[in-house]
């Protein structure tokens, strides 16, 4: 395990996952849009089109351009055969390789490596890259040295070698030192596992900055003096030579000198914007994140939002409870593993309160070893980043990726921000939720409040409307509650309050809304109820609080019960005639339900 602070650059591991698996991934979205983008600007839309036909692959266009999806060995070959055959181009591979920098394929990636700072630390964490878009074959350093570097590129699938693949990974090393305006590497590829070796090796070697015109300027100098001095001794007829030597040499390296400055420049220029496009991306993510503050929303945006955030291919969000942490959102990983993933979150809280974690390789840890094996999903690698709000553990968010070795620097850094961003938005959410839930309950006994209730009549009765059904309200007052209050005490008279409140829920179905009126007054609102139901249960409802157990005394109370049918009914309505039946039954003398009609007349009573 290695934290994402102490991410150890180029540690070459062995593969993950099954070498089948890896056949069918061995040609990444990326490699695809290029071929087709570099098809288009040299032979224009036709020449897409008869690159596709020619390699079976017209249907699947759109996955071709698709960077995140994958393909299989077979597919990959054909499409670099066909995009041979159709510019005529032998060397299509390496021609393909060195144009990356030209295309707007792989952004994500370009930025990652770049923000790596140099062309020896993007060499030296080839691993990674390589991983993003190759599964069929391990790019590893053999040896490096400050300005060239030896790799060897092994099948770890079983497909073999195939120059195509040689000269692809040949034209993409060379366009390392471009990425930060250097003159591209010299890349040459001594042993080659097509010509029958046992595997690839490439050698590379760059001019890391302006230190070789500068050298070759004082070299240029020092022998012009030489040859000056000399002639000056042997045949001063020359001194002019050596002075045209100079100028016309001087001129030279200095225009050198300009070029390479003004590419550093450019490639420079080119970073700040890429940090200020991540920037954005990260500001817009966050700008969704806050935008919704319903927490089942904002969970929901936190996983979706993750991938173009930081890019990535899977995502888990765990949230803490009681019990550790819990899997609440992912895009797809199986049970199994999202089990063992809860368990390692749990366990390495320690670590992660320290920051962003990063497992390179899933086997090194034995509770997530099994994640490389699943058959549907294996997984190689994962970078894990903490969600802290005030010292608060929230949760942890994850990224997986089904390669080992596969997160940047970068990637890790933009992850830790995003869910900086997301515990803020999820402990807003939350926030929100308990003001609102506080907003909505009755805080003695926890039962809706008027609010609450009225709200829910609103919902009810539209339904009631849609589905031509009928909703019936019964209103409950406990009777004589003043002589509880009285007799016992103001807080015992509360307590009472609570098991009337707890007898009405227990009388109730799930979907039904108790609510405390107000003082010792209940509402219970009943979807799909008729008149004979919703008398039933008001009964049982007074049985319930006749039970509420009280020194010397049982509970009386009294109900009015109202029912019809959406739009004749409106709640308000209801709620008059259920109030108006209330108030008949304390008339009559309490201890009875009374049902309203219509007419507002009573029809039924009951004493008890
Ligand atoms: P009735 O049968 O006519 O309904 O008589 P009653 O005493 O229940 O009704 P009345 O409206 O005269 O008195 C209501 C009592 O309920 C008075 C008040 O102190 C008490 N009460 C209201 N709210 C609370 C509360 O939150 N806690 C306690 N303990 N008592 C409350
Ligand atoms: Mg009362
Ligand atoms: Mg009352």
């Amino acid at each position: 395990m290695v934290s994402g602070r102490e991410i150890e650059i180029g540690k070459p591991t062995a593969a993950t996952v099954t070498p089948e698996w890896r056949r069918a991934h061995a040609g990444s979205g990326m490699t695809s849009r290029l071929i087709l983008a570099y098809v288009e600007r040299a032979g224009g839309r036709q020449a897409v089109d008869r690159v596709l036909a020619r390699s079976d692959l017209a249907g699947v266009e759109a996955e071709l351009r698709d960077e995140n999806s994958w393909f299989s060995y077979e597919t990959k070959l054909a499409l670099w055969a066909a995009a041979e055959e159709e510019l005529d181009d032998p060397k299509i591979a390496e021609h393909v390789g060195t144009s990356v920098l030209d295309f707007s394929v792989g952004h994500a990636l370009k930025r990652a490596l770049r923000a790596l700072g140099s062309p020896e630390l993007v060499y030296g964490n080839v691993v990674r890259a390589n991983s993003k878009f190759n599964w069929a074959h391990r790019l590893e350093v053999v040896d490096k040295g400050p300005t060239r570097i030896r790799l060897r590129y092994t099948d770890v699938s079983g497909v073999g070698y195939h120059r195509y693949d040689c000269e692809y990974t040949t034209g993409l090393l060379t366009t390392v030192p471009q990425l930060f305006g250097l003159p591209p590497a010299r890349v040459s590829h001594p042993v080659c596992g097509a010509r029958g070796h046992g595997s690839c090796e490439f050698e590379v070697d760059w001019m890391a900055s302006l230190q070789g015109p500068k050298r070759a300027a004082v070299g240029l100098g020092a022998g012009v003096l030489a040859l000056a001095g000399a002639g000056a001794l042997a045949a001063p007829i020359l001194l002019p030579v050596a002075g045209g030597i100079l100028i016309v040499g001087g001129a030279v390296i200095a225009q050198r000198a300009i070029t390479f400055t003004g590419r550093r420049v450019h490639a420079l220029e080119t970073r700040v914007r890429e940090q200020h496009d991540a920037a954005e991306r990260l500001l817009a993510s966050l700008g969704d994140l806050s935008s919704d503050l319903r927490l089942d929303e904002v969970l929901d945006q936190i996983t979706e939002k993750a991938q173009t955030a930081v890019g990535g291919k899977e995502f888990a969000l765990f949230l803490a409870d009681a019990g550790g942490m819990r899997a609440d959102r992912h895009s797809g990983i199986p049970s199994s593993s999202l089990a063992a993933l809860e368990a390692w979150a749990t366990r390495a809280g320690d670590e992660l309160s320290r920051g962003a974690v990063v497992v390179d390789d899933l086997r090194t840890v034995p509770s997530l070893e099994k994640l490389t094996q699943h058959p549907d999903l294996p997984l190689g690698s994962m970078c894990a980043a903490p969600l802290v709000f005030r010292d608060q553990r929230l949760g942890v968010l994850t990224a997986l990726a089904h390669g080992s070795t596969v997160f940047l620097p970068g990637d890790v850094a933009s992850l830790s921000a995003y869910a900086v961003h997301a515990a803020i938005a999820l402990s807003n959410a939350r926030l929100v939720e308990r003001l609102e839930r506080q907003a909505a309950e009755d805080p003695l006994t926890g039962l809706a409040n008027q609010r609450a209730f009225e709200r829910a009549c609103v919902a009810e009765f539209s339904r009631a409307e849609r589905e031509a059904g009928s909703v019936s309200i019964v209103i409950v007052d406990v009777d004589h509650f003043k002589a509880i209050n009285d007799a016992f005490g103001h807080p015992y008279g509360d307590q009472v309050l609570c098991g009337v409140a707890d007898a009405l829920r227990s009388s109730v179905r799930p979907h039904d809304t108790v609510a405390r009126m107000g003082g010792e007054e209940f509402a219970i609102l009943l979807p799909g109820t008729d008149p004979e139901a919703a008398y039933a249960i008001a009964e049982r409802a007074r049985a319930a609080i006749g039970e509420v157990p009280i020194p010397d005394r049982v509970l009386r109370s009294s109900a009015g019960v109202a029912s019809g049918s959406p739009p004749a009914v409106t709640p308000r309505h209801l709620v008059q005639q259920a109030d108006r039946a209330l108030y008949e039954a304390k008339r009559r003398g309490r201890g009875q339900t009374v049902a309203s009609r219509e007419d507002f007349t009573t029809v039924s009573t009951s004493a008890s």
